[in-house]
């Protein structure tokens, strides 16, 4: 098995985030972990190509209605429909239209629980909960509310892969192999050497 610091996980910085003017924002935040970028695209999506990813995982489309409906119950609200592929197909329409608005910016991110440590401080998909302090919780204000009101997408600036098996097939979906370069970082050796021989001269 491939050592844990070899994880991958794939990032898109969404339409807003370039629009906002927030690339290198968002981009410091995850260099600044100490994890390693091994690929880097701008492209703008096709719309297939959207429902594709959104697609990878069988599961994703219930997923994410049924959380919709949770978020509407917490606050309170009634949900639009209480059939949870009823909201994961209107999610996806509504993906489509976001996604491909402009360009993005994809990225594969590598280090040690890279995907955990990325979702962490990328923050909740919903940024008015997202936690203060992650990027989601500090740069934007939406919320599934207001998504639904103006029947939209969720504007929350990143795509982050919710998990290794995940960041595997999007990885794929989004680079070929020869666009994502193996090489040695140097700060990798304070973060991962077992012995820290050689710093005292
Ligand atoms: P995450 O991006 O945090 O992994 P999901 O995979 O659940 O979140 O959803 C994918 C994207 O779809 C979200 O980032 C958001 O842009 C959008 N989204 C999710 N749920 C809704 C919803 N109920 N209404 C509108 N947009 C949504």
């Amino acid at each position: 098995m491939a050592h844990i610091k070899s994880e991958r996980t794939l990032v898109v910085i969404k339409p807003d985030g370039l629009q906002r003017t927030l690339a290198g924002e968002i981009i410091k935040r995850y260099e600044r972990l100490g994890l390693k970028l091994v690929g880097m695209k701008l492209l703008v999506p096709t719309a297939s190509h959207i429902k594709t990813h959104y697609n990878l995982d069988p599961n994703w489309k219930r997923i994410v209605g049924e959380k919709s409906i949770e978020a509407y119950q917490k606050k309170g609200l009634t949900p639009p429909s209480m059939d949870p592929l009823v909201l994961g197909d209107k999610v996806i329409d509504s993906l489509q239209k976001y996604m491909t608005s402009g360009p993005v910016v994809a990225m594969v991110w590598q280090g040690a629980h890279a995907v955990k440590i990325v979702r962490k401080v990328t923050g909740g998909t919903e940024p008015l909960t997202s936690d203060v302090g992650t990027i989601r919780g500090d740069f934007v204000v939406d919320s599934y509310q207001m998504a639904d009101t103006d029947g939209r997408a969720v504007r929350n600036l990143i795509h982050a892969s919710g998990s290794v098996d995940e960041a595997n097939n999007e990885i794929k979906h989004w680079f070929n192999p020869e666009e994502l370069i193996n090489y040695r970082l140097v700060q990798e050796q304070i973060l991962y050497d077992v012995n820290l021989d050689g710093l005292l001269e």
